[in-house]
């Protein structure tokens, strides 16, 4: 589950992790109410309106403006709210602002540089340990920085056992080129991150930047956070941070149902029982000259019921253009299915796609004898290599 930026400072500041104070609006009085309070709170007389979208690169895309009057945030959060923010990391159309953060400004002057840093903890598949990653190139996109400057990226990998060792987080601050208060406020920052990040289950933090502010406080100006999808059920209240307007609208309605649907950006909807089979079946979709439309896991108990509701999230997506059904009998019996199939072609009544059908397995012949009965336009196989040749045919 991912976070707006705005839950994911208030989560780190659980953790006693020093963020840039905000609080969130979604409307351009209540932006205005939320400057005058910070700036009670905090004395700021600059505040910053900030887009909260589940997309990084708003500030490119015109998300993030310096507001340097009230009538300055009620101007701009008038802008940001509503439209529609096309950043490097959203679709061409972009996403729809709901809510702005309504920040102090903490690039002030005084009597030292500001600098940013980039600083994430992720888990390392390679090594299977948690790892601190960071650089004192901040603020500009990490990926640019791997590609041009790979030696100023770090990496501290933690021994789950010993968790971040005082040391560890000593060599965070150094190779930062930190020195002073600086150089301890930020040995904090690190430590109380990890302590966050264990702590709330996450998969992922990516704080870009981090700042060491001109009095030399190290605060998340930035947040991003991931939250492991399996530890949810130990975090009951992280339940309210979930926004389902951010997430991708046939995936949300598939998974209220069980089913494990994810979207794609192709033209073959595909229905197959077993995730490796699934794997298997896009592959084969990939090399038939297809693009898979989704992937789509109905699991071991594939009744009729089951396979129409298949059917009913698979066409929801406008660019199938064809439905491969690859199902492997084993407890699930295949004439099950294939009655499924039937009964959805019947009950919907407008599938207008064709669908290949290749059910092997527990009662395979019976099922393609049910199909073939039935008259209706679906065409069975019983090959592998068969079904991707049916489906070059139907996309040709
Ligand atoms: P992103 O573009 O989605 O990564 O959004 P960020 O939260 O990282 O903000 C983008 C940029 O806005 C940052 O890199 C900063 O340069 C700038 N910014 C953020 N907070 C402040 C602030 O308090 N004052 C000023 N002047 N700039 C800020
Ligand atoms: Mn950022």
């Amino acid at each position: 589950m991912n976070l707006h930026e705005y839950q994911g400072k208030e989560l780190l500041n659980s953790f006693g992790v020093n963020i840039q104070r905000g609080i969130v609006a979604d409307t351009p009085e209540k932006a205005v109410e939320a400057a005058k309070k910070l700036a009670e709170e905090t004395g700021t007389g600059w505040w910053v309106v900030k887009a909260q979208v589940h997309a990084g690169g708003r500030g490119k895309g015109g998300g993030v403006k310096l507001a340097k009057s009230l009538d300055e945030v009620k101007s701009i959060s008038n802008d940001i709210l509503g439209m529609m923010l096309i950043t490097p990391q959203t679709s061409a159309e972009g996403k729809k602002v709901n809510q702005v953060l309504i920040t102090e400004d903490v690039y002030y002057p005084g009597e030292s540089e500001t600098s940013e840093f980039y600083i994430s903890v992720l888990l390392n598949r390679a090594t299977g340990r948690n790892m601190i990653m960071y650089s004192t190139e901040g603020g500009m996109d990490i990926e640019t920085v791997a590609e041009n400057t790979p030696h100023l990226i770090f990496t501290e990998e933690v021994d789950p056992k010993l968790g971040l060792l005082g040391f560890q987080a000593r060599k965070v601050a150094f190779n930062l080129g930190l020195s002073g208060k600086a150089f301890k406020e930020m040995t904090k920052f690190v430590s109380s991150l990890y302590t966050a990040y264990i702590k709330s289950d996450s998969s992922m933090f990516e704080i870009n930047p981090v700042l060491k502010t001109s009095d030399d406080k190290i605060i998340a100006v930035d947040s991003k956070v991931t939250i492991d999808d399996n530890a949810l059920y130990r975090h009951k209240d992280y339940a309210a941070m979930r926004d389902l307007r951010e997430e991708n609208a046939i995936e949300v309605e598939a998974n209220a149902v069980g089913l494990n649907y994810v979207d794609l950006d192709g033209n073959v909807g595909c229905m197959v029982n077993g995730a490796g089979l699934a794997m298997a079946t896009m592959d084969l979709i990939k090399q038939s000259g297809g693009e898979p439309a989704n992937f789509l896991d109905v699991g071991g108990t594939a009744d009729a019921e089951r396979v129409e509701t298949g059917f009913r999230i698979i066409l929801k997506d406008p660019n199938v253009k064809a439905i491969l059904v690859n199902i492997f009998g084993g407890i699930v019996r295949c004439d099950r299915v294939a009655q499924g199939v039937v009964d959805a072609y019947r009950n919907m009544g407008n599938i207008e796609v064709p669908i290949i059908v290749r059910l092997q397995g527990t009662n395979a012949t019976e099922a393609k004898t049910l199909i073939e009965e039935s008259g209706l336009d679906v065409i069975s196989v019983t090959e592998f290599q068969e079904a991707a040749d049916r489906v070059k045919e139907v996309l040709a």
